[in-house]
């Protein structure tokens, strides 16, 4: 058995215990998994990022004031800090194209689902065409598959962003929304599974859409942030 990030060999120092308990559920070993960091501290309780003390950040009070997004998402939940180690697994995962990788978040994203399984829509945050094509999948639904989540993946359609628009990401009124309905929803809670949370734009874009489409309230959890 070998390490999924590093390749290093992990049955060497393992006792049977170990490998039937922990390690058949944890591709990497204990070296590369100390290397991700858990967002556990205080932190906004609207977005996860890390603050001193639980609280709203500056951001959340921001899109809490903004006409087309305040209500559009309730919350973010994100796992690890999207730090060096997380960049790295996450673009293998994404630009490289290493499947393996996906299944390396199976025990996390099962626990944080698991409350919302029964009566939410779980489902991925869409590629455009464009990305599909480039990268032969949706690293989100990978996620999703590796962990045996059920999900649905036609709410939403995302188209290609002219590259100007890609430029100017951080504002969070340029460019048109990217996303689209696919189907009418009954006020049904619907969470949105993504990669990353970087400024929370394009996860507030989908919720927005979702909104409209008339679904009830909206979540969304995360890998990094
Ligand atoms: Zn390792
Ligand atoms: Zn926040």
């Amino acid at each position: 058995m070998r390490c999924l990030y590093c390749n290093g060999v992990m049955l060497e120092e393992i006792g049977w215990t170990d490998l039937f308990f922990k390690r058949v559920e944890d591709p990497f070993c204990d070296v590369c998994r100390a290397e991700l960091i858990r967002l556990e501290g205080p932190g906004c309780t609207v977005c996860s990022r890390g603050m001193e003390t639980e609280g709203i950040c500056s951001d959340c009070n921001s899109w809490a004031e903004d006409p087309v997004f305040q209500d559009a998402l309730i919350s973010n939940h994100s796992i690890y800090a999207y730090n060096p180690a997380l960049k790295e697994l996450i673009k293998r995962l994404k630009y490289n194209g290493d499947y393996a990788l996906a299944g390396c978040f199976r025990k996390e994203l099962t626990d944080l689902l698991k409350p919302f399984k029964k009566e939410a829509i779980l489902t991925p945050v869409p590629v455009s065409a464009d990305r599909l094509k480039e990268r032969g999948f949706n690293q989100t639904e990978a996620l999703l598959e590796c962990a045996g989540i059920k999900y649905e993946h036609l709410l939403l359609r995302r188209n290609g962003e002219a590259a100007q628009a890609k430029k100017l990401k951080r504002d969070r009124h340029r460019g048109e929304n990217p996303f689209a309905a696919i189907r009418a929803l009954d006020g049904e809670p619907v969470v949105l599974i993504d990669d990353l949370y970087t400024t929370g734009t394009t996860i507030r874009r989908a919720a927005q859409v979702l909104k409209e489409s008339g679904a009830g309230e909206i979540r969304s959890i995360t890998i990094g942030r």
